[in-house]
This record gives structure tokens, sequence and C-alpha cells, in this order.
């Protein structure tokens, strides 16, 4: 099977300095790939060279089978972008954002209509066609992105930072969105340095295969699997201990071994066990936290 986005040791150098250092990944069809890291980790520039926006200095990017220096226009097709910097129009309304895309991607006139109907109802948004971009709430002008970036139809969808700037309630409706979008089939790949977006996008919901978690530092990827994989790996059990000004952690295979741990300690003062999370896992592996 071809993978959706198949990344081969790509580098990218500003200044001589690599931001992104010989990383090897393939999104597979239908997936939901979280990509999460700390600012400057590089994933932005990940993303930026996967959709053709920056040139790789070496290494090779395929999505949906076509190469990115090849074949840009049927990588375009095939991709849909939500970036923050490449923000919708303010000046235009709703519709009009739409339509000028639409017509970018020269989607003829009766099915774009039909298409911009389509997504503005699935973003909710259909009450809105009139509103210009900029009177939009922040939530809204997000969800009019994902509206325009899924207008011409792509396979794969790729958000840089999704929900930075929303408050909880419209973070979670875009989760929802996000997900249910994959339900139906679509490749997913996000940038975050929420722990908590991956952890519950990429999560096991019986309905469909639970995502995968690439964490990025410095340039690389130094760690690639599901957030099961990774408790598996460094422990589903913690125990934490208050000592001084900080917290001292110690991972155990399973919580039922982190209790009876706990049950042995004498003096249990500031000292408690509870299941690993992926922040936990986060700090073991890079040695700092996100924030
Ligand atoms: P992230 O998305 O993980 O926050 P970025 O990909 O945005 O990381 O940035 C990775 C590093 O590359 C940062 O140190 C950033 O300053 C640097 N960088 C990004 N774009 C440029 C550019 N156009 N010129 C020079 N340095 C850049």
């Amino acid at each position: 099977m071809v993978a959706a986005i198949s990344v081969q040791n790509v580098s990218k150098l500003y200044n001589k300095v690599p931001v992104v250092d010989n990383l090897s990944i393939d999104i597979e069809e239908g997936e939901i790939f979280g990509l999460l890291g700390p600012n400057g980790a590089g994933k932005s520039t990940t993303i930026r060279m996967m959709i053709t926006l920056t040139q790789p200095t070496q290494g090779k990017i395929q999505v949906a089978g076509y190469d990115i220096d090849k074949h840009r226009e049927q990588v375009k097709r095939n991709i849909g972008v939500v970036l923050q910097q490449i923000s919708i129009d303010g000046e235009l309304t709703v519709w009009e954002n739409m339509e000028f895309h639409g017509r970018m991607h020269h989607i003829p006139s009766n099915k774009r209509q039909s298409l911009i109907d389509q997504w503005l109802d699935y973003m909710s948004l259909s009450d809105r066609k009139d509103t210009l971009a900029k009177t939009l709430s922040g939530g809204m002008k997000r969800r009019l992105q994902i509206a325009r970036a899924l207008l011409h139809q792509p396979q794969i969808l790729v958000l840089d930072e999704p929900t930075v700037g929303l408050d909880p309630q419209n973070r979670r409706r875009l989760w929802e969105v996000i997900r249910d979008l994959n339900r139906q089939g679509m490749t997913i790949l996000l940038t975050t340095h929420y722990m908590e977006e991956v952890e519950f996008l990429c999560e096991d919901s019986g309905t469909r295969k639970q995502g995968r978690i690439g964490i990025m530092d410095n340039g690389k990827l130094i760690e690639l699997g599901t957030l099961s994989d990774f408790r598996r790996k460094y422990g589903e059990g913690l125990v934490i201990k208050q000592v001084e000004d900080h917290l001292d952690y110690k991972f155990f295979p399973t919580l039922d071994q982190a209790n009876l741990y706990l049950e042995t300690l004498v003096d249990k003062t500031g000292v408690m066990s509870r299941a690993s999370n992926l922040e936990d896992i986060f700090v073991e592996m890079t040695g700092h936290r996100l924030d």
C-alpha cells in the first residue's frame, strides 16, 4: 500500500543548522497521526515541506504517491491544509472565502456551490455565509479554515497547531470534527504542543485504529508509536514523590506494581501513585516539560 505521506531521510537546514534532522516517517492511509513537540522542534518546517511551501535540503517526500518536487500540483490536489499563518481573508465573507478557494482549485461552478454548502453545513457555518470573515469568532474562523481546506475533496488533511488560541469549548468542538473526519476515512496529520490534544485524538476509540504519535525534539523524531506502546515501554504505573522543591518520578510496568511499591514505604508523606500519562512519558523521554 502506498503511504499517504512518506518522508524519507529528510533534513532542512537554515544557516547551515539542521532544524529538521534526517527525519523518516510513513503516514498510512486513513491514519490519524499527531506530531508532538516543543516550540522550535521542527514540526511546522516538516509540514511546510510536505505541502511544498519550502524545499527539503535533502531527502525525499511523497504525498499520495506523488513526489513533492516533480508533482506539486497533484500533491496540492490531494492535501488540505490548515495553517495558522495562511489565514482566511477577513475582508471577504465566509462564502466568498470558500468561493475563492474553489476557483483556485478549478472546481466547476455547480459542483463548487454544492460543496461549499456541504462543508459550511458540516462546520455549522451555513448561517454565516454572508458574514465578513474578520467579524467571526476565533473558533468560527478556524472552522472556516477547515471547511475551506476540505473544499477540493482532499484525502489527506494537515493541520498545524489547529487549536492554538481557542477556548476549551471550541478546542473540544474541533477535536470532535477532526475525529469525525478521520472516522470517515480521511488521513489526518496534525502538529501540536498540547499533550491532551494527541491523547484525545490518537486514543483507542473502538471504531477506528488508535492513532500514532511522533515525538519531535531538536529536529529529530525521538519516539514513534501509540500511547499504549509508550506506556508499555516506559511503564503504566507511576509513583511520585515530593522531594524539596521538585517531584521525583518512578515508573513501574503496571499500576498495581506502583501501588505495591507505595505500600512498602514506611514514610508515605508526599508520595502518591497513579497511572502514567503522555506528559509523564514525555518528560521521561526528553528530560523536560513541554511548556
Ligand atoms: P515548531 O513548529 O516545532 O515550533 P519550527 O519548524 O517552526 O518548529 O522551527 C524549527 C526551527 O527552525 C526554529 O528554531 C525556527 O526558529 C527555525 N526556523 C523556522 N523557519 C525558519 C526560517 N524561515 N529561517 C530560519 N530559521 C527558521
